[in-house]
């Protein structure tokens, strides 16, 4: 019979490890190899069947064997060293407490997924592991941050693959106490609890759950409390589960919920309020209108006031430049909402117009998450240089007349947790032969110090893993329907042989199944009697995308045909815990998206950090770091008229890679060993590991757009928001005077007619400011070689001065001597933008007026 309510029962621990409750609870201990085989070696098989959760061990290990280990002088001992170590990792002083100058004072980091621990399923991919990820860093680094995000109850679906190769969905309920969260609770003990008022008459709650990573506070909202309707109850019971409302009433309660939430944490512990609101992606768009809401209502500002204050401490991330990965709303949904009891004291039309498509090539009528973050964020970067670029013509549109390199968004490549990703075999040579087991902070080109046979040893100790657990996974995918495995199973994959894995979720621009282009060559590819290869594939596809299951199933259908059996296996269920086997275990990580929809990308770092080369279009952060030494690039057909063409080209360059390159590489031994291989491995490793880490990734958001925007935050704030009543009302002036701004005429002297190096320009240009002063904005000579249309590339600008006030025909003379330092064609123009202190970017208004 089926029980209608479970929990999990705490044992009753012994003094002598009492410390385990608390180091199961800190998720440091799915990073740090000594707590995770302190809790693994309580009873190795049980901590398999509990998952690799150290609350569920405790749960399920039984008084017994408790009471056993509690006279383990031995076991004693790790548990009391362990605690010290916590105790000491959670203490000192790190990166951020050392670094000089003014800092930010509290961050809160929202993201709708995170990616932290397998035993944690609140994330479907990339997004949410860099979200998990870019936490675990901070930690490392001592950034005081919260992450913000939704408890989901049954988070991302568990996947399985039927008989008939099609992808089946199981949505487990997760246990948040089993899983060692604590419910927030305000300083006299009482579970605290946020609630959003919605239109007709609903009122939205949920609690709030804790989870400690290392250092940092995650916040996990969780509608499932009894003061819900059972309808309403529902809005977390899945990530990224229903469409349309159910999804909006995520975001509602993600982003408003969010802000409520980090306020009661901060009155509960004492912690300051955040001085910088990131959000990862647009879903926690909402944080920004609930926060100008508080300004409005709380602090009297306007809504202009209030936009400048909060757009001076909004850091938003862009992640995808696939339309799909965008959430967009019906206008009229979010017009309710916005005029409701929600958002007080926000003026709806004003606020809906934040986040309506109202520029060319936009739907008048859609409300789109990353045009609402954009304008709300005052700091924008997308997450590789390109990835950056691309950002920046997408999104060229919210600023009309902008070119689109001045587009004020700008990049900072992704990493992944070093720590959490790299294997515990090559951690333990790093401490052997280096004294630590920071893998990517040490130089593996030192032959003298790591041998060619030592490395390649432990590379093969992991792929022989691989080989066992893909055994383990298929065998027991088989066990479901049918009473006994097939004998091949007992045969698949072979530690030997050249290994290419390649998973990922499976939108279409991930191009599954580009390696089945010409099944025969593939076929040949993977069977040949001398060199073989074999390819490891997962991923699932998101429950509502058949066109994804339909990719899975024909690769399963190929992967069963007798002549490829055993040398290329799909493995269901992807996630975090088979990740970390998986990368370890390859020799080669493949990627072939369709370029530039990639964009970044972070599986093939995680692989590069253990040792595997990479073989990828060059799309995301394999275009701004491939060398040609740390693994291959597959071309991208450019100029393909259409798309089969395009898919048939780069299949083709992929097995030529792997035929003429990767194969020979590989194969070609001496004493056993790829000695080529192997200095490509020392290199990608070394070469990866200063850039690819996630330490890098949040050092770079905290100098470059976290202290920017604390210190505009401060700026804006001081005084009662003195300056942000004066910002916004600088805003207004210009804007209103902006239609009437223009350049009447531009005298240049000092260059006869042939010019020469060194020779001085001098460019004087009368400018009609309508009202403006000379100091509300700047007047620029942007100069520089131009190419054969006359545009200007490489270019330098030059503010010009002002040489009194304006004259009586209403025009203001600025100037400017410029000495020509480039040479070749040369031109250049003048341009007027406004200039204000408080402004990050000089076009970030939308408002520049060229000489024409
Ligand atoms: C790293 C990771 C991803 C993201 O990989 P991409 O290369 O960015 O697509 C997705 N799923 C899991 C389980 C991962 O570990």
């Amino acid at each position: 019979m089926k029980a209608i309510r479970t929990f999990t029962v705490r044992p009753v621990l012994a003094d002598s490890l009492a410390a385990l409750d608390r180091l199961a609870s800190n998720w440091r201990w799915s990073w740090s190899r000594t707590p995770y085989d302190l809790f693994s070696s309580m009873d190795p098989e049980l901590w398999a069947e509990v998952g690799e959760n150290p609350v569920q061990m405790l749960g399920a290990i039984g008084q017994e064997r408790l009471d056993q280990l509690a006279d383990d002088e031995e076991f004693v001992s790790r548990v009391r060293e362990e605690d010290e170590r916590l105790t000491a990792y959670l203490a000192g002083d790190r990166w951020f407490q050392r670094l000089e100058g003014d800092k930010p004072v509290h961050i809160a980091y929202f993201s709708p997924e995170f990616g932290v621990d397998g035993s944690l399923p609140q994330y479907s991919g990339g997004l949410g592991i860099l979200a998990g990820d870019h936490l675990k860093s901070s930690s490392d680094l001592g950034v005081p941050l919260t992450g913000v995000g939704l408890f989901y109850r049954a988070g991302y679906f568990r996947q399985s693959i039927g008989d008939d190769g099609w992808q089946r969905e199981s949505y487990p309920l997760l246990d948040p106490y089993g899983l060692g969260l604590t419910l927030l609770r305000d300083t006299d003990g009482a579970p605290v609890q946020i609630a959003l008022d919605l239109p007709g008459d609903r009122r939205l709650a949920a609690r709030i759950w804790v989870a400690d990573i290392g250092r940092i506070p995650l916040l996990l909202l969780d509608a499932e409390t009894p003061s819900n309707s059972e309808e309403l109850r529902r809005v977390t019971d899945r990530l990224y589960g229903g469409g349309g409302e159910h999804r909006l009433l995520q975001e509602l309660l993600l982003g408003v919920g969010g802000v409520r939430a980090v306020r009661a944490f901060c009155a509960a512990t004492g912690r300051p309020t955040p001085d910088v609101y990131h959000t990862n992606e647009g879903h926690a768009g909402f944080q920004g209108l609930e926060r100008m809401s508080e300004y409005i209502t709380g602090a009297g500002l306007s809504f202009d006031e209030a936009l400048a204050q909060v757009r001076a401490s909004t850091v938003f991330t862009t992640h995808t430049p696939v339309p799909a990965g965008i959430d967009r709303f019906p206008r009229d949904l979010i017009s309710a909402y916005l005029s409701s009891a929600l958002f007080r004291g926000l003026d709806a039309e004003r606020a809906l117009a934040l986040g309506l498509e109202d520029y060319d090539g936009g739907d008048r009528g859609v409300f789109n998450m990353a045009v609402l973050g954009l304008h709300l964020g005052q700091h924008a970067n997308g997450v590789s240089l390109l990835h950056g670029d691309v950002s920046r013509h997408m999104f060229g549109a919210l600023w009309p007349g902008v070119d689109a390199d001045e587009v004020p968004i700008g990049s900072i490549t992704n990493g992944v947790h070093a720590p959490t990703w790299v294997h515990d075999r090559l951690k333990e040579l790093s401490e052997r032969r280096f004294g630590d087991s920071a893998v990517p902070t040490h130089d593996w080109t030192d032959t003298a110090r790591v041998s060619d046979e030592e490395l390649w040893s432990v590379r093969y100790d992991m792929k022989r893993e691989l080989v066992a657990e893909a055994r383990r996974r298929v065998a027991a995918s088989a066990l479901q329907s049918s009473p006994v495995a097939p004998a091949w199973i007992e045969d698949l994959l072979d530690p030997d042989v050249l290994t290419i894995g390649f998973a990922r979720r499976v939108p279409t621009y991930k191009r599954l199944t580009l390696m089945l282009r010409d099944p025969e060559r593939l076929t040949r590819i993977l069977t040949d009697p001398e060199r073989p290869v074999q390819i490891v594939i997962g991923g699932k596809s998101h429950p509502a995308d058949d066109s994804g299951k339909i990719l899975i199933q024909q690769l399963v259908a190929f992967s069963r045909t007798p002549a490829v059996r055993g040398r290329i296996v799909f493995l269901p269920d992807y996630d975090i815990t088979l990740a970390k086997t998986l990368y370890p275990g390859c020799d080669v990580w493949l990627n072939n998206p369709l370029r530039p929809l990639e964009a970044c990308g972070t599986s093939g770092m995680k692989a590069a950090l253990n040792g595997a080369l990479n073989l990828s279009i060059l799309d995301g952060w394999w275009d701004e770091w491939f060398d040609g030494r740390n693994g291959w690039a597959i071309p991208t057909a450019d100029t393909a008229t259409n798309e089969v063409e395009r898919d048939d080209a780069e299949a083709a360059a992929l097995y030529d890679l792997i035929e003429h390159r990767l194969v020979p590489t590989f194969y070609n031994r001496e004493n056993g060993i790829p000695r080529e291989w192997m200095s490509m491995v020392r290199h990608t490793m070394t070469e990866l590991g200063k850039r690819a880490t996630a330490d890098r990734m949040v050092r770079d958001y905290v100098t470059a757009l976290y202290t920017p925007a604390a210190a505009h935050d401060a700026a804006l704030r001081a005084d009662d928001h003195a300056k942000a009543r004066e910002l916004a009302a600088y805003i207004g002036r210009v804007r209103a005077s902006w239609p009437n701004v223009s350049i009447a005429h531009i005298d240049q002297t000092g260059i006869p007619q042939q010019a020469a190096a060194g020779d001085l320009l001098e460019v004087k240009a009368a400018v009609r400011l309508d009202g403006l002063c000379a100091d509300d904005v700047a007047v620029e000579l942007i100069a520089g070689n131009t190419d054969e249309n006359d545009e200007l590339v490489y270019t330098s600008s030059t503010r010009l001065r002002a040489r009194g006030p304006a004259g009586a025909d209403g025009l203001t003379e600025f100037t400017c001597v410029q000495p020509l330092t480039v040479t070749g064609s040369f031109g250049y123009t003048v341009r007027v933008v406004p200039s204000h202190p408080q402004l990050v970017s000089a076009v970030e208004l939308g408002l520049v007026t060229y000489a024409s």
